[in-house]
């Protein structure tokens, strides 16, 4: 059930509750007072006809009497709610009656007999053939000198007092009627304000909470009015406004630590990749480029020629100059690779003093002379203390071998380039050789 059903609701039972118990006490009340008047009424009336009769009781002038009462059915003289009238002499006889025929059985009552002997008023209330009526006794008394107090009769009369009832009911009915339209315009107005006013921002705010759940945070709950619910909606829009803030901020933040993430991933793989001391690939990147070129020179049908370049007598040059003069030597190398060849050449510092260089789409001749350009820049090149070394001066030996000429894979590629080398340095080193199918490996070498 909807909230705007639940408050129509309530709101609806509580006024017709209210209604119906404000209407039965003011019902309840004048009732009351009608019925209270009404007996004043009657005692009244009774005392009008017990005064009237009086003198005539006294002196037994029952024609009298009997005009007294005819005047009380006169419907002019206001009286026609008294349904009969009973006139009763000293000794208690019945000496006059007017009586509406279907109360006839009243006149029998135990009131008429307890009324002729009390010696002050009575009254009481009986409820006969369904009506409500009021009975009222009064004794007459002689107030003439010397007999006083000698009573002369009883004068007895009844009163239908349900007509007040039945005529009450109409005008309660009205008033009850009126006061229940007046109320439900009221509740129509209450309720059409509560909506105004309640139900329909809630429900803008509840659209809102979801909206923002929803990660709609661009959406703007209503903050209009100067109230809790106005200030509840501009409350939730700042909310909103500061996580987009903040959403947005973090969003930046990880956006920048991605950026440096991948960054430092990047240097770390080239780290991985590179060789320290000479900036080339290492021994892993020459083994992944070999096997990816040969890939593409088995699509393409191309050639590969690849050099084994190993310095010499490289232990004596440490031997003489100490391992750091060796390093700074085995960088110049690595610099003279580097600027020696093509950008699509990929030279690698294979281990220790040796570098392998694999020349893409190079055939065999083009490999030789690229090896031999090396070589003799290698020899060109001014090494410190490169006059101890056996040979005069720094040199290198280089093996070289070509694909598909010398092998069909990266391996035996490899193997025959280090046969080659190795047949450089036997044949007294500052060396190219290029391989040949009845070259051995392991050559003697000479020191
Ligand atoms: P050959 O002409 O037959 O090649 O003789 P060689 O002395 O060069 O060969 P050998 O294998 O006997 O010695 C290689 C030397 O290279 C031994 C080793 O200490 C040195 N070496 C290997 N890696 C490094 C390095 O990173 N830095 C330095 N300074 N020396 C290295
Ligand atoms: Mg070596
Ligand atoms: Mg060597």
């Amino acid at each position: 059930m909807s909230l705007r059903l639940k408050i129509l609701l309530l709101t609806i039972g509580i006024v017709v509750f209210a209604v119906a118990g404000t209407a039965r006490l003011i019902a309840k009340g004048m009732y009351e007072r009608l019925v209270t008047e009404s007996e004043l009424r009657a005692v009244a009336l009774i005392e009008g006809v017990a005064l009237s009769v009086r003198d005539d009781l006294a002196c037994e002038r029952l024609d009298e009497i009997g005009k007294s009462l005819i005047q009380l059915r006169d419907p002019g003289s206001g009286r026609s709610d008294v349904i009969f009238t009973l006139i009763l002499d000293g000794n208690g006889r019945a000496v006059g009656r007017e009586v509406m025929p279907e109360y006839e059985q009243l006149l029998k009552s135990d009131f008429v007999r307890q009324a002729t002997a009390a010696s002050r008023e009575l009254k009481t209330h009986v409820t006969f053939d369904g009506r409500d009526i009021v009975l009222v006794s009064i004794p007459v008394i002689s107030s003439v000198p010397h007999i006083e107090g000698v009573r002369w009769g009883t004068v007895v009369g009844g009163m239908d007092i349900g007509r007040i009832e039945a005529a009450m009911f109409p005008l309660v009915r009205y008033a009850v009627g009126a006061a229940l339209g007046f109320l439900l315009i009221g509740v129509f107005l209450l309720v059409l304000t509560l909506y105004r006013n309640l139900l329909s921002p809630i429900n803008k705010l509840a659209e809102a909470a979801s909206r923002f759940a929803a990660g709609d945070l661009q959406f703007r709950a209503p903050q209009g009015t100067a109230d809790e619910l106005g200030r509840l909606g501009a409350t939730m829009n700042q909310m909103a406004s500061d996580i987009e803030q903040h959403t947005r901020t973090l969003e930046d933040a990880v956006k920048a630590r991605t950026r440096e993430l991948e960054q430092a991933n990047s240097r770390l793989h080239e780290l991985a990749a590179m060789d320290e001391l000479t900036g080339l690939g290492n021994r892993r990147t020459f083994t992944a480029a070999l096997n990816r070129e040969f890939r593409r020179a088995r699509r393409d049908g191309s050639c590969i020629s690849m050099l084994m370049l190993d310095v010499d007598h490289f232990k004596k040059y440490n031997d003489t100059h100490g391992h750091p003069a060796g390093d700074v030597a085995l960088n110049k190398v690595g610099a003279i690779l580097r600027n020696h060849l093509r950008v699509t050449d990929i030279p690698c510092r294979y281990g220790g003093e040796e570098f392998a260089v694999i020349l893409c789409q190079t055939a065999r001749d083009d490999g030789m002379r690229i090896a031999d350009d090396i070589r003799r820049v290698v020899q060109q090149e001014v090494f410190f203390g490169e006059d101890r070394q056996p040979l005069g001066t720094f040199t290198v030996s280089i093996g070289v071998s070509t694909f598909p000429r010398d092998a069909d894979d990266p391996d035996k590629l490899v193997d025959a380039a280090d046969i080659a080398l190795y047949q450089a340095k036997a044949s007294g080193r500052n060396q190219v050789r290029g391989f040949e199918p009845g070259m051995t490996a392991k050559a003697n070498l000479s020191n």
